[in-house]
């Protein structure tokens, strides 16, 4: 069959490509309303922090990084400026120079983003090879120092120290966890002639569960400071809200969850109140008894 059509625009994919990007698209997409680039998001060389990812760490990246969409220059707000990973893959290349034990590998994907007005500005800069560092963003679930193999930062060694073999002491990260982001990075003007896909990287440990739980913990505790401030000026009407804000900014979860059944009693008797915030029963709270307060919501028995 002839095609007649005029000839593609640089960087509209392939038909392995099409299809690969129509997995993500919501509609079909002609070629020449698309664009396509290839950017390596990391390897497995040691950084300039001391530190890299291990290749079997890479290949967890491919996968975790396949269809997450990118920002430019961290704005993730412009509309419209928003890419795709489409494809994602480890390429080993050995006759590389590699600074670690492992021969070189890097993350390599393959990106889209439609054409549009709003972007034709950036495929403009990417054709020029003005934008071409990406950053990315991730969370590994494991690093282990490079001498001796135990958790990084539980041994004495110290990273950029030559020890037995060939390299120096770094930071392997051995197993990838998440996938953020990535992001265009504007490149330096010195640097941008001559620089290949110099790729930097930012390795972000998932924030600790403790830390989620002291979030948790601050939400619960602005909640039942907010249930104490409503119950008193329920309660009593005279007082004013700002005072009421400040006592209650000073007290503790234990004296919050102790006034504040007394609060609702006492607001109670001046009008039906509506529970707000499941906060924990005393254990023998004689108040409680249903018949006494009809307003008392009730909580689902699987809580104990
Ligand atoms: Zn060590």
């Amino acid at each position: 069959m002839q095609d007649h059509q005029p000839p593609l625009p640089a960087g509209s994919p392939t038909g392995e490509q099409l299809a690969a990007i129509l997995r993500y698209t919501r509609r079909p997409f002609a070629p020449e309303e698309l664009y396509v680039f290839p950017a390596v998001l990391c390897d497995n060389q040691i950084d300039r922090d001391g530190e890299r990812f291990s290749t079997a760490c890479l290949h967890q990246l491919a996968e975790l990084f396949a269809g997450v969409t990118g920002v430019f220059d961290h704005r993730a707000t412009a509309s419209g400026q928003h890419a795709r990973i489409f494809s994602c893959r480890v390429e080993e290349d050995p006759s590389r120079e590699s600074n670690c034990p492992e021969p070189y590998a890097a993350l390599r994907a393959e990106i889209y983003m439609p054409r549009t007005d709003a972007t034709a500005a950036l495929i403009a800069e990417i054709d020029a090879g003005i934008k071409k560092e990406v950053s990315v963003s991730c969370a590994v679930s494991g690093s282990v120092c490079s001498v001796c193999g135990q958790p990084a930062g539980s041994c004495a060694h110290q990273k950029g120290r030559l020890y037995d073999g060939p390299c120096p002491c770094h930071t392997v990260h051995t197993g990838a966890a998440d996938a953020y982001e990535w992001s265009f990075v504007a490149v330096p003007a010195q640097r941008g002639a001559g620089v290949t896909k110099r790729l930097k990287r930012t390795a972000e440990v998932p924030p600790p569960p403790d830390e989620q739980l002291a979030a948790l913990g601050r939400e619960y505790l602005d909640r039942l400071r907010g249930e104490y401030v409503r119950l008193s000026l329920l309660a009593v009407p005279d007082l004013t809200e700002s005072p009421v804000k400040k006592q209650a900014a000073l007290l503790g979860p234990e004296e919050l969850r102790e006034a504040l059944p007394a609060l609702e009693k006492a607001a109670a008797r001046r009008l039906p109140l509506p529970r707000q915030l499941p906060w924990q029963d005393p254990p023998d709270a004689p108040d409680r008894d249903p018949s006494e307060n009809p307003y008392r919501l009730r909580r689902s028995p699987a809580q104990h």
